[in-house]
Order: structure tokens, then C-alpha cells, then sequence
């Protein structure tokens, strides 16, 4: 380890990004196979959204895994993005300032596009 070391271990987030890839996107296949499972469940009852209290249910349960899914494929992407900017000798460079992003925040949060600073500007 070295001592007060001002960057970070580029092949070490990489391996991160790789690991929290393999994660989201076997979260993603689950969720899949419950969305479809929800849809299969609610199509086969031939239920009536509309008065039907638990057709309601489920398609309220249906939009939230929905959401879920969205925003699990939209890690997905930031994931890959950060892949991108390690192979292209970009990766810890603020997207809008242009300013080194601190290793702590990197090491917090490995997808990070911009500084601390213009995280908090938004
Ligand atoms: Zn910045």
C-alpha cells in the first residue's frame, strides 16, 4: 500500500466495474424473469385492471420492478462508460470541469462522471 498516495489503482477499478457489471446484469436477468413472470400471472387471470383490486396490485408491482430494470440498465451503461473513459486514458477526469476527481470519490463511487464540486452544483 502506499502511503498518502494522491492516485488511485486504475486496474483495480477495472476489476470493480467488471464485478459490479456481472452483478447488475444477473440483477437485471432476475428481474427480468419476474416482470415476465408478473405479466404471464396477470394475462393468465384475465383480470380487470380497472376493478380488480389485485390486478391493480400487480400492475403497480409491474411498474415498480419496471423502474427497477430501467435504472439497473442505466448503472449498466454508466458502467460501461466508465470502462470506456479506464481504456481511453480518461478515467478520474471531471466530464464538466475538466479537474481530477478525488480517489476517495472514485474509490466510493467508481462510475463517477464529474468532481465532487460539479456533483453538487446540480
Ligand atoms: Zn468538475
Amino acid at each position: 500500500m502506499s502511503n498518502g498516495d494522491p492516485t488511485y489503482d486504475e486496474s483495480r477499478i477495472a476489476d470493480r466495474l467488471d464485478e459490479q457489471r456481472a452483478a447488475t446484469e444477473q440483477r437485471i436477468a432476475e428481474m427480468r424473469a419476474g416482470f415476465d413472470g408478473m405479466v404471464a400471472a396477470s394475462e393468465g387471470s384475465n383480470a380487470d385492471d380497472e376493478h380488480d383490486p389485485e390486478g391493480a396490485t400487480i400492475a403497480f408491482e409491474r411498474s415498480q420492478l419496471g423502474a427497477l430494470i430501467d435504472q439497473a440498465e442505466l448503472q449498466l451503461r454508466e458502467i460501461a462508460h466508465a470502462a470506456q473513459k479506464i481504456s481511453d486514458g480518461k478515467y478520474g477526469v471531471c466530464e464538466s470541469c475538466g479537474a481530477q476527481i478525488a480517489p476517495a470519490r472514485l474509490d466510493a463511487r467508481p462510475i463517477a462522471r464529474t468532481c465532487i464540486n460539479c456533483a453538487t452544483k446540480r
